[in-house]
């Protein structure tokens, strides 16, 4: 469940086989899509996708052009974990012609549900089935060490090369969740790792990071923000904040 299998070093960069939809959908083949309209529209699509499908899949949004560009490269469901495994080589690529890239994926509800059926089937005390099914969606908008390793990747491999403003969001079923690497804490590891370390020294540091997660306290943030109508600062330490927004209230600057 909601993680992204950042076969970081490993993937083979596709011949380029275009196609122009005019939904972003889950595409479980390698062929590429591309679908332009603004990141609110786009958002609204990650939203019922959310709801509908069970396969996780990744995008990136570009501001300058306003295409979503997929780059998943094959969704698949193993057991219990859904995954996609990134194009990497593509996102290097479009990170070569644009400062300004926003990568989205999705948790979907099916895949959440899905993940914590053995505890729907029998009720942990104190929960009902709906107040079971809400703290599902509200933990679905957390990001997973996967997430956050695959953003302090990026964000050492491009921030040595020039000055980006790159953003990385998950789609959920309450609202979006962006995790920001924050480059002052990471200097140390993107200066002192060579390109063939980083995805292990990134994993260490995405674990790291939800190791110091406080579920709890962050799923309440996430009713108190939806029941409200406002952003919660999830969690922060020194190299990533990660903040919520519901649908209701998505903040300004994802137009
Ligand atoms: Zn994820």
């Amino acid at each position: 469940m909601k993680k992204i299998a950042a076969a970081l070093a490993t993937i083979i960069a596709l011949s380029s086989c275009s196609t122009v939809s005019k939904h972003l959908a889950v595409n479980p083949s390698p062929q590429t899509e591309i679908v332009r309209k603004s990141e609110r529209e786009g958002i609204k699509d990650l939203h019922r996708l959310v709801e509908e499908v069970t396969l996780e899949d990744a995008w990136v949004y570009i501001p300058q052009t306003e295409d979503w560009e997929d780059i998943g490269l094959e969704a698949k469901a193993e057991g219990d974990i859904n995954s996609v495994e990134l194009d990497v080589d593509k996102v290097k690529s479009l990170a070569m012609h644009y400062s300004r890239l926003h990568s989205w994926h999705i948790h979907t509800q099916k895949d959440s549900l899905r993940f914590y059926q053995s505890f729907l089937d029998h009720l942990p005390q104190g929960y009902t089935t709906e107040t079971l099914r809400d703290f599902i969606n509200a933990d679905a908008a957390i990001p997973s060490s996967d997430d956050l390793t695959f953003s302090i990747y990026f964000s050492c491999l491009f921030d040595q090369t020039k000055k980006r403003d790159d953003r990385y969001l998950v789609a959920s079923q309450y609202g979006v969740t962006e995790f920001k690497p924050l480059s002052s804490g990471l200097i140390f590891l993107c200066q002192s790792t060579s390109e063939d370390d980083l995805p292990t020294q990134a994993n260490i540091f995405g674990r790291l990071a939800t190791h110091q997660y406080h579920q709890k306290k962050m799923i309440k943030k996430i009713y108190a923000a939806v029941a409200n109508e406002t952003s919660a600062q999830l969690f922060e330490n020194s190299f990533m904040t990660i903040t919520f927004w519901p649908y209701a209230a998505l903040p300004s600057d994802l137009k």
